[in-house]
């Protein structure tokens, strides 16, 4: 291995945290802020009283990551240490995935920017669209011009172990082939829309947004139920150059569904379950280097299975957290595992 080969192992997986600020419910509650960022890259949850006197360091617990954003970092700098990076990678005919991982309510949509249903979303300033605005600029670069590359999108979600389209409305279920030999994935019935500038991107993402919520007695509830994958496919001559994923998870706390009383919500719990855990495995896999990738165990690790293999696949996970007391357990569940995919 080579110095350069070092650093690159190293930079397969970025795994960082983001903390909300309290929000109005959580101050209505007078829930405390239990999070503390004191440097760039670690983060804190304590008791409220101990939020002062960091020389109580210790008894805090503590978790280092890549990066650990406050609540004052905004979209754009989160960007800029995550996904950006990774823009570059397909370029460089690679793969490219970015999650979003939190409890419900913890900002994941907010970070990805694929919601235009609230009244302060602004989803241009999201890290899809972000992506999207640098990949029609890296195209420009005379470096690639010159590949003659083209752009694709496709917006899709898992629920409860199913794969559904969200770019049209009467789209039936998708079916997952995995090639062995090849060792790609093939997502039959999926369509790759052609997208021009960035703007095509934002009208995709409405309709797919449109699309999973109607029907739903609330768009909350469904989506934190749901995986939602963005991806943004570069072709050369028809061919796949490389790809970007970038995905909404379900909500994480929803693992702890299994033992509702109701059956439907139940089973969803457990698939929501069986998919970070497998997740979580496939990450690792990559981080190590392991020649089997445990990707079989859900739908949602099949459709990305090919993001895990290749000496050119980058993974970066955004761990969102919510700062009051009141979601301590979420919280610590979610830097626990966030800590594991290291
Ligand atoms: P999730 O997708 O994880 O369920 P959302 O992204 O929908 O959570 O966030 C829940 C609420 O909190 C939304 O109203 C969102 O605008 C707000 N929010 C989330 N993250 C932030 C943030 N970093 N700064 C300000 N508001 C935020
Ligand atoms: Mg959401």
């Amino acid at each position: 291995l080579t110095t350069a080969d070092l650093i690159d192992e190293e930079h397969r997986i970025c795994v960082c945290v983001r903390a909300r600020p309290l929000n109005k419910k959580e101050l209505t509650m007078k829930d405390l802020d239990v999070i503390t960022i004191p440097s760039k890259d670690v983060v804190m949850v304590h008791e409220p009283k101990q939020k002062v006197d960091l020389t109580r360091y210790l008894e805090n617990q503590t978790f280092r990551f890549d990066y650990a954003f406050d609540d004052s970092t905004d979209n754009d700098m989160v960007y800029r240490f995550t996904a950006r990076p990774l823009v570059e990678t397909i370029f460089e005919r690679g793969m490219a995935t970015c999650f979003a991982y939190g409890q419900t309510g913890s900002g994941k949509t907010h970070t990805m920017g694929g919601d235009f249903s609230g009244k302060n979303q602004d989803c241009s300033k999201g890290i899809y669209a972000l992506a999207a605005r640098d990949v029609f600029l890296m195209l420009k670069k005379p470096n690639y011009k010159k590949l003659d590359l083209n752009v694709f999108a496709t917006f899709f979600e898992i629920y409860s172990g199913k794969a559904s389209d969200v770019t049209n409305i009467s789209s039936t279920k998708l079916r997952v082939v995995l090639e062995d030999g090849k060792q790609q994935v093939q997502v039959v019935g999926l369509q790759e829309r052609d997208v021009k500038c960035t703007e095509d991107v934002l009208k995709l993402i409405e309709v797919g947004n449109s699309c999973r919520t109607s029907g739903q007695t609330s768009a909350n509830a469904h989506s934190s139920r749901s995986h939602a994958v963005f991806q943004i496919i570069l072709r050369r001559r028809g061919k796949m150059h490389g790809k970007f994923s970038l995905i909404d998870l379900a909500g994480n706390e929803r693992g702890a569904d299994t033992s509702s009383a109701d059956r439907q919500t139940r089973l969803e719990g457990a698939e929501i379950n069986k998919s970070l855990l497998a997740l979580k495995e496939c990450i690792r896999a990559l981080g190590r280097n392991k020649p089997h990738t445990p990707f079989r165990a859900s739908k949602l690790t099949q459709v990305l299975r090919d993001s895990f293999i290749g000496e050119n696949s980058r993974t970066c996970m955004i761990a969102t957290i919510s700062p009051g007391m009141a979601s301590c357990e979420n919280t610590l569940n979610t830097l626990r595992y966030a800590n594991r995919v290291k």
